[in-house]
């Protein structure tokens, strides 16, 4: 789909994968213009394809256009795209559980120009590429490392949308990360150095206790799809959920005094991480006793269940692609 001032989006269509070609000064280039989406198509039990909650996906993907001030997109036709894509491909998803298809919309300033001003070209695509199982072993627990000298994001800035230079200026930070052998970075808030955010590209939630606790929607992290689906699941078993600020001094206490039962992560990529300990100041917190917890494990299997039609979708979050 192309944008042009005055033109509005026009030229829908669909063509086989392949390079495209775009002028040496189109803005996303140098002024990093862009933002992007991210879903997966499962297979269901029945052989048919489904996508979840991909409303939510055009949705936030509009208010990303919005912050970088990128013209909206049609959301009913985004939809219908998606649809017609994952029809398109679905011989890609195998009949294996958990097999998927993941699905990457996308926005690109295209207009050749090198003032910093918005764009008056734009290219929004849709390109797909078939996933493996995430656990291919099962579900494992990661550890992570708190991080200290970096941050991710600061309030009034851009980190509550999913734009390129989010993730470009995390890259030093998990480099760092993954060179002493830990598979994720945890970010604290860029203002404070102090309360507890997101990890590269997860929402985070805690069991202290018999609460669960998770980061509120400051402005500095990613309105997580599945951190809302999360929420909604454990509000309807009853459990009682926090959405607050959390500091890292609070965690540690947490771990210290043993009510720091579980921590787990939730993403579109592996719908739940369960996390065994935490890297903070040179010290080595173990969560619980470092395996899965119980209700990581019913909260992956509730999720992914609902994804693959395996069990009930009492939230119609599922959406059969026909
Ligand atoms: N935070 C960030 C920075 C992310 O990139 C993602 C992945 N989109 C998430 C959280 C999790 O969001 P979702 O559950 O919608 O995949």
């Amino acid at each position: 789909l192309d944008y042009e001032e005055g033109k509005g989006w026009h030229n829908a269509r669909i063509v086989p994968y392949q390079p495209i070609s775009l002028d040496p000064a189109a803005k996303v280039f140098h002024y990093g213009q862009t933002i992007f989406e991210g879903l997966k198509a499962y297979r269901t039990e029945n052989g048919k394809i489904s996508l979840f909650r991909p409303d939510m996906n055009m949705k936030r993907l509009n208010r990303s256009n919005d912050r970088m001030s990128i013209p909206p997109v049609d959301e009913a036709l985004g939809l219908e795209a998606l649809r017609q894509l994952v029809l398109i491909d679905q011989d890609w998803i195998p009949d294996a559980p958990e097999t998927s298809l993941y699905v990457r919309p996308f926005v690109i300033a295209t207009e050749p120009a090198l003032g910093v001003s918005p764009s008056q070209q734009y290219k929004f695509m849709i390109i797909l590429s078939p996933v493996g199982t995430y656990y291919a072993e099962g579900i494992k627990p990661v550890s992570i490392y708190v991080e200290s000298e970096y941050a991710r994001s600061v309030v009034g800035g851009v980190g509550h949308v999913k734009t390129a230079g989010n993730y470009a200026a995390g890259l030093k930070a998990q480099e760092g990360a993954s060179a002493l052998g830990y598979s994720q970075v945890l970010w604290l808030d860029g203002v404070h150095r102090k309360y507890v955010e997101e990890v590269g590209s997860m929402n985070v939630f805690f069991r202290i206790g018999d609460k669960v606790i998770t980061p509120a929607l400051t402005g500095g992290l990613l309105p997580g799809i599945t951190r809302d689906s999360v929420i909604h699941l454990l509000k309807h078993w009853g459990v009682e959920v926090e959405e607050r600020l959390i500091s890292i001094d609070e965690l540690v206490q947490a771990q210290k005094d043993g009510s720091l039962k579980e921590m787990f992560g939730t993403g579109t990529a592996a719908v739940i991480s369960p996390v065994g300990s935490l890297h903070w100041k040179g010290e080595k917190l173990m969560i619980g006793d470092g395996s899965t917890g119980e209700l990581s494990a019913r909260v992956y299997d509730t999720i992914t269940g609902i994804q693959n039609g395996r069990i009930e979708d009492p939230f119609s979050w599922r959406v059969v692609v026909e």
